[in-house]
């Protein structure tokens, strides 16, 4: 039977490395059942090895989704890398999850690298609840936590709770909806909690919070306003559903709080993902590419669904997808309508913690993996073949970054292969390419992070030992005026004659365009075939350069005219003519070396600044804005990246260890002689 929609949810836990995320679902996970049932729990050490290995395996960050169950609810958990070598990989999480759980660090409240992760759910309108983690630690304190994310991500913060204490005497949370206070205890993993009344030393502080909940609340909601006008009581019924009104609005950030690791304030979370979170059917309906073709989020409307990530392990190809309409069962096919081929999905799972599920069927909302597709990629629309539809593509920049890679053992040349084949493969950011000179692996990626853990990958999921360049930048190759070629193509080779001539017109175009082919020949008598080699010999020698190798971009090539020779004309004359015209007329084109630029940003106390400017300068960095934050200065720089190698280390060591640094490509810049 089909899953109702409405007791779906579709989430992710946004936070920068070290906040918690890992701890916070391996709680999630534990409370719910999926990993161990709660009746299990006889002798201590069960549920913490469990999850000491658990976090060895690394199961919640290299899957996409797990899926869990509570109160009555399916909640898939979608993972979302916190490292902004990996916006990429936020970004299409972002795409495919309806809400957020934004955790922070109760002491230190928004840190540099959790602003990064809440522009982007800003830009993807993801509705948010904030969970401020670490109540625990020395120093905690939710107030300035949540004021921080008032001011700096304006975030405009209602809390839902308050905690009671801090630090090591952060002893319970106060719920300011239920008015009751939640305890449990570390001795059992905070699995038996309690709704107590609030301690009597606590009343006037948690009326003040539930007043100044109920007025904010009041602000925005008409009903609410009436009531509150009115003097009246407003219940809690009435409360819940306008606060889930402005969380999906967007209108709150509904705030929470609690310490994760010693595992309290967990299962209040659980409750408000299902409470205020949007389910499927909140959401728009989604549009295809034509701007026509709309699926709503019913059972009723044709399949469709899209494909946010592959994952290859010892059970082979997983697909992940999130089903915007309809249904799609076992064992049927399903359309493809990037590649316009239909392919058979030979079967369906759920990821749970520690296992696979088997399904018949999923349907609208859901988020499942495929297992059995061959040729689906990371952004392609899954559909149904009489109703097709196509999403929009997913957009990944160009990787700017590569290192050369080979195997340690001759004997691994191929095992090595085929594994950057798959890490390719499973990561649109990532690309593989081969050095026609030094028959050497290139793998390119959007940064220096990026390139050590698909390495890391290599070792720790294909057992394969490789020697690993030093990062290059890499570059592309362009032409800065316009020019033509006129060339002949005429060779004997043994008892064959070959022959062809054609003439083509090479133009600058501006950056960011790319490459692009134009045929001008109308004549009729000339075979489509010798045009589509002409294209494949001109896009040959663009891909390989003219300067040093790099890939030619910004450019339009036009073939002008042909001409046939009766008997000495083939497909193979052709693609060689062209291929020999275009490089003639490139180094007539004025060529030149484009290199990525980058935009970075850094974070430093005033102390240092500087400091950090007068490194970016050396650097050939050009400063494009500084502002205040706090004690802290935010420069934002447009560097080469060639000049950024090691970056990191340079400004932890110029700021006593105070500073941080995010970059992005930015465009692609003739580089300096
Ligand atoms: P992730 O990088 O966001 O996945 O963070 P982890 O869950 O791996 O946590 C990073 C570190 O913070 C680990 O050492 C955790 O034990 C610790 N940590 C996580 N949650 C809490 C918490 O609530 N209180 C305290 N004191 N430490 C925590």
């Amino acid at each position: 039977m089909a899953k109702d929609p409405a007791h779906i949810r579709n989430i992710g836990i946004l936070a920068h490395i070290d906040a918690g995320k890992t701890t916070l679902t391996e709680r999630i996970l534990f409370y719910s059942g999926s990993v161990h049932k709660a009746g299990d729990v006889d002798s201590g050490n069960t549920i913490t090895d469990y999850l000491t290995q658990e976090r060895e395996r690394g199961i919640t960050i290299t899957s996409a989704a797990v899926t869990y169950r509570w109160k009555g609810h399916t909640v898939n958990l979608i993972d979302t890398p916190g490292h902004v070598d990996f916006t990429i990989e936020v970004e299409r999480s972002l795409k495919v999850l309806d809400g957020a759980v934004a955790m922070f660090d109760g002491v230190a409240g928004v840190q540099p690298q959790s602003e990064t992760v809440w522009r982007q759910a800003e830009k993807f309108k993801v509705p948010r609840l904030a969970f401020i983690n670490k109540m625990d630690r020395a120093g905690a304190d939710f107030e300035h936590a949540v004021a921080t994310i008032d001011e700096r991500l304006n975030g405009h913060c209602v809390p839902i709770q308050i905690p009671v204490g801090a630090a090591e005497d952060f002893t319970g949370i106060i719920d300011l909806v239920r008015m009751e206070y939640f305890v449990n205890d570390e001795s059992d993993f905070g699995v038996d909690y309690r709704w107590e009344p609030i301690p009597a030393s606590e009343r006037t502080r948690a009326e003040q919070a539930r007043s100044r909940m109920i007025e904010a609340l009041a602000d925005i909601d008409d009903d609410i306003a009436v009531k509150f006008l009115e003097g009246n009581d407003v219940n809690v019924a009435q409360i819940k559903a306008a606060l889930r009104r402005a969380c999906i609005e967007r209108k709150f950030t509904l705030v929470m709080c609690g310490s994760a690791f010693k595992y309290r304030g967990v299962q209040p979370v659980m409750d408000a993902v299902i409470d205020y979170l949007p389910s499927p059917l909140d959401m728009p309906p989604v549009v295809g590419i034509d701007g026509k073709t709309i699926r709503r989020a019913t059972i009723g409307d044709p399949f469709c669904a899209l494909a946010f990530k592959l994952i290859n392990d010892s059970y082979g190809q997983m697909t992940f997808i999130r089903v915007y309409s309809g249904r799609l069962s076992a064992g049927s096919f399903v359309y493809n309508s990037n590649t316009k081929q239909k392919e058979r999905v030979a079967r369906l799972v759920h990821v749970q913690a520690d296992k696979r599920q088997n399904v018949d069927e999923i349907s609208v909302g859901d988020i499942a993996a495929i297992i059995g597709l061959r040729n689906t990629l990371t952004g392609h629309t899954l559909c149904d073949e009489s109703k097709p539809i196509q999403l929009e593509i997913m957009q990944f920049p160009d990787p700017v970054i590569s290192i050369a890679i080979e195997p340690k053992r001759n004997a691994d040349q191929e095992a090595l292969a085929l594994a950057l084949r798959k890490i390719a493969a499973e990561d649109p950011s990532a690309r593989l390419t081969r050095d026609e000179d030094t028959g050497q692996n290139i793998l390119s990626g959007m940064g220096e992070l990026h390139l050590e853990i698909l390495v890391d990958r290599l070792k720790t999921e294909h057992h394969v030992e490789a020697n690993i360049g030093k990062p290059q930048v890499a570059y592309r190759e362009t032409i800065t005026k316009t020019a033509e070629y006129d060339h002949t193509h005429d060779r004997q080779i043994g008892q064959v004659h070959q022959w062809a001539r054609l003439k083509l017109r090479l133009e600058p175009l501006s950056r960011g365009q790319g490459f692009e082919f134009k045929n001008n020949v109308q004549d009729i008598t000339i075979p489509k075939a010798f045009i589509e080699s002409v294209e494949d010999g001109v896009r040959n020698a663009a891909e390989g350069g003219v300067l040093r190798a790099y890939p030619m971009v910004d450019l339009r090539v036009t073939l002008e005219k042909m001409w046939l020779h009766q008997s000495d004309s083939t497909d193979l004359a052709f693609t060689v003519a062209a291929h020999e015209a275009f490089r003639h007329a490139a180094h007539e084109a004025g060529p030149v070396l484009l290199e990525p630029v980058m935009e970075a940003e850094i974070i430093t106390p005033n102390d240092y600044l500087g400091a950090v400017i007068g490194d970016l300068n050396a650097r050939r960095g050009s400063i494009q804005k500084i502002e205040e934050q706090g004690t802290s200065q935010v420069i934002t720089a447009i560097v080469p990246l060639s000049k950024m190698f090691g970056y990191s280390t340079t400004v932890r060591s110029a700021t006593q260890g105070r500073g941080t640094f995010t970059m992005k490509f930015s465009h692609f810049e003739p580089a300096m002689p």
